[in-house]
């Protein structure tokens, strides 16, 4: 007997922006593999019965290594067991999601996946960011700045990401953001270039800075900045909105 995988998204924070689909799915859960980003409020919603493993994976630290992570959802599932995957925003954004459902399917085991509201746009639009604006910026590029811009494997074209167009939105990119503006700039981008980062998202103690790409780096040092955090670089950062939109 071989019993069920989903790999849910939780959205970008608090209960009402999970899809119906989403609480459907892990009601039904008899063990729930989750990260640190879903967020107190959803992990307190978790069905009394089933089994809960953090798998803490926050900025970089590990708790459970992925190859764990994936070993285990497949020995749940060959018990007979429905397991969720529950992670936060889309679990198809850098959230190694892919990686997931490829092992799932090298043991034969079929998987739903459940999109989430992603942090990547949701965050800024929640302060009044648009990723995309008529006037301002009609591409909009997603990136993970999980990486080292000085580092030669880098799997980032900095030239080209300086030249594009449009609004650039980084997730993961705390800890690199002055490698990350230094590579921008030196590859041409306007170092007046507007730029917002919005920590801790769509919770209580949300808090955004603001500033440009020359200036952002000191800026977010001296507000002690930290992940989880989304940035954005582009005209839209013009429309944020100190007072906010969602009250
Ligand atoms: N799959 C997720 C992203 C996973 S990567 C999604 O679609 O949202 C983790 C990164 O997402 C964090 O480092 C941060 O950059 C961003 N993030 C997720 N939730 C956030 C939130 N509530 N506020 C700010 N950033 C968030």
């Amino acid at each position: 007997m071989t019993g069920r995988a989903y790999l849910v998204g939780s959205g970008p924070g608090g209960l009402g922006l999970m899809t119906i689909r989403a609480r459907e799915v892990i009601d039904s859960a008899d063990v729930v593999l989750y990260d640190q980003l879903p967020g107190e409020e959803i992990l307190a919603t978790l069905p009394k019965n089933a089994e809960r493993i953090d798998c803490g994976k926050y900025g970089g630290s590990h708790t459970l290594e992925q190859d764990a992570i994936e070993e285990l959802m497949v020995r749940k599932v060959k018990e007979g067991k429905t397991v969720v995957r529950l992670k936060g925003g889309d679990p198809f954004l850098f959230g190694r999601g892919g990686e997931e459902i490829e092992t799932l399917r090298e043991h034969g085991i079929a998987v739903e996946v459940v999109p989430g509201v992603t942090s990547a746009i949701a965050v800024p639009e929640m302060v009044g960011i648009p990723v995309t604006h008529r006037r301002y910026a009609s591409q909009v590029t997603f990136i993970t700045g999980h990486e080292d811009p000085t580092k030669p494997e880098s799997a980032l074209d900095w030239e080209v990401l300086a030249r594009l167009k449009g609004t650039l939105v980084i997730l993961m990119g705390v800890k690199n953001l002055p490698a990350i503006t230094a590579a921008l700039v030196e590859h041409g981008k306007d170092p007046a270039t507007p730029v917002a980062i919005i920590e801790r998202g769509l919770r209580p103690d949300q808090r955004v800075t603001v500033g440009t790409v020359a200036d952002i780096p000191e800026k977010a040092r001296a507000a002690g900045v930290r992940p989880p955090a989304v940035i954005v670089i582009g005209g839209v950062v013009e429309l944020y909105e100190e007072d906010g939109l969602s009250e």
